[in-house]
């Protein structure tokens, strides 16, 4: 069995803080002592450089009384994340980081290094580079934000961690796996090499802040803030997601990093595995929790005949970029993985996309500052399945 601890918590006070996280640790039975003398990484998520409120990133207090209990146990901290278009500086001064790590003493090391890990087990993708510091830590602790998201559903432990891949190499990964079970399946790989491909099996803690999360067309700034009230834990980045889902009204099915994490036996082979410890969820799930657009159609973009040009311009829907909010930045230009964008030509203020060449990552829509990009039904979407 896999405990999966669910605990309540409704603001971002310290004490409520640090007693649910305490609680969180105890409930998946991790002794606090094993954080003594250990390097333990902290990887929160530092999607983009954002005002706290908006829901974006791991909240600064939660990040805080994570580190503090590491720290009063004797473990070191490194705070480890590289967000793909900006420094991890940028967002911890707007993100108010600055002074929990200052006061904390957590170590955040430049992200010029980088460390290689390797999939034991025979996959698609067996070999990643990822931050250094990931690789020389003892333990992970990973602090994802609990929010939508138009490719994965929800964006929780298992995406997470895909910060560790530095600045825009992320981009590159989406054109290796386009598509929503492909990058699924890219994302469980990853997981398991950080599980798996170091020298012996790595603990990986799952500390889920889901006091605010984000609903509609998140994770960016397309998404918006809505309290759920929550901290879910698991050393099981497939366990916990798959009772975030269900704490959100989500059907896990529709989540294909949960459904190819089940097929493949990462942790568990299905939810009859999962020990719920904590609240019980049916009194603390959210009512009407919004999806991203039609993240929860059950389309797989990676097949045929989705994946031919002309099924994926009318099954799917498609990024659009919107006059009255576009600054011109083009921080969409520079992430998108498939070179579909390219600077406005005069007869329109906004880039232009080219939608035979977009493999509907959705990361402009994720990065795009002023939330200016829209998605527009494909003409026969309404057919889809979900849709
Ligand atoms: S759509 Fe967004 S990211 Fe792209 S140029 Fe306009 S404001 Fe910048
Ligand atoms: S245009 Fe947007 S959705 Fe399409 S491939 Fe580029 S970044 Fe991804």
């Amino acid at each position: 069995m896999v405990q999966v601890s669910l605990v309540k918590c409704t603001e971002y006070h310290t004490d409520l803080l640090e007693d649910a996280i305490g609680q969180s640790l105890a409930n998946i039975g991790f002794p606090l002592k094993d954080f003594e003398n250990k390097n333990v990484a902290l990887k929160p998520n530092f999607l983009m450089t954002s005002a706290v409120d908006k829901a974006i990133i791991t909240h600064p207090a939660f990040f805080r009384a994570v580190a503090r209990i590491v720290r009063d146990h004797g473990g070191r901290v490194v705070l480890v994340e590289s967000p793909a278009m900006e420094s991890v500086k940028r967002v911890m001064k707007k993100g108010e980081y600055v002074p929990i790590v200052e006061e904390l003493d957590v170590t955040v090391p430049s992200n010029g290094r980088k460390g290689v890990i390797l999939n034991p087990n025979d996959r698609r993708f067996k070999r990643f580079e990822v931050l250094g510091p990931v690789v020389d830590a003892d333990i992970i602790i990973n602090l994802p934000k609990l929010k939508t998201h138009g490719l994965t559903t929800i964006t929780c432990a298992v995406k997470n961690l895909f910060g560790l891949i530095p600045g825009l190499e992320k981009s590159r990964w989406h054109m290796k796996a386009p598509g929503k079970e492909a990058f699924a399946e890219l994302l469980l790989d990853l997981n398991e090499a950080l599980m798996y491909g170091s020298s012996g099996p790595k603990p990986i803690l799952h500390l889920v802040d889901a006091v605010v999360g984000q609903e509609g067309n998140g994770p960016g700034p397309s998404g918006t803030p809505r309290k759920i009230g929550a901290v879910l834990a698991s050393t099981s980045p497939v366990a916990v997601d798959l009772v975030a889902a269900d704490l959100l009204g989500f059907d896990y099915r529709a989540i294909p990093s949960v459904v190819g994490g089940l097929e493949r036996n990462l942790g568990l082979s299905s939810p009859a595995e999962i020990d719920r410890v904590g609240e019980d969820i049916n009194r603390m799930r959210v009512d009407h929790f919004k999806p991203a657009r039609h993240s929860i159609s059950t389309a797989t973009y990676d097949r045929w005949p989705f994946n031919r040009k002309g099924f994926r311009n009318l099954l799917t829907s498609k990024p659009v970029p919107q006059e009255e909010k576009c600054t011109l930045c083009y921080q969409c230009k520079a992430i998108c993985p498939a070179g579909a964008i390219e600077k406005a030509d005069g007869s329109k203020n906004v880039p232009r996309y080219d939608y035979d060449k977009c493999i509907r990552c959705y990361c402009c829509m994720e990065i795009c500052p002023e939330a200016a990009v829209d998605l527009k039904s494909g003409a026969l979407e309404w057919m889809m399945p979900g849709s």
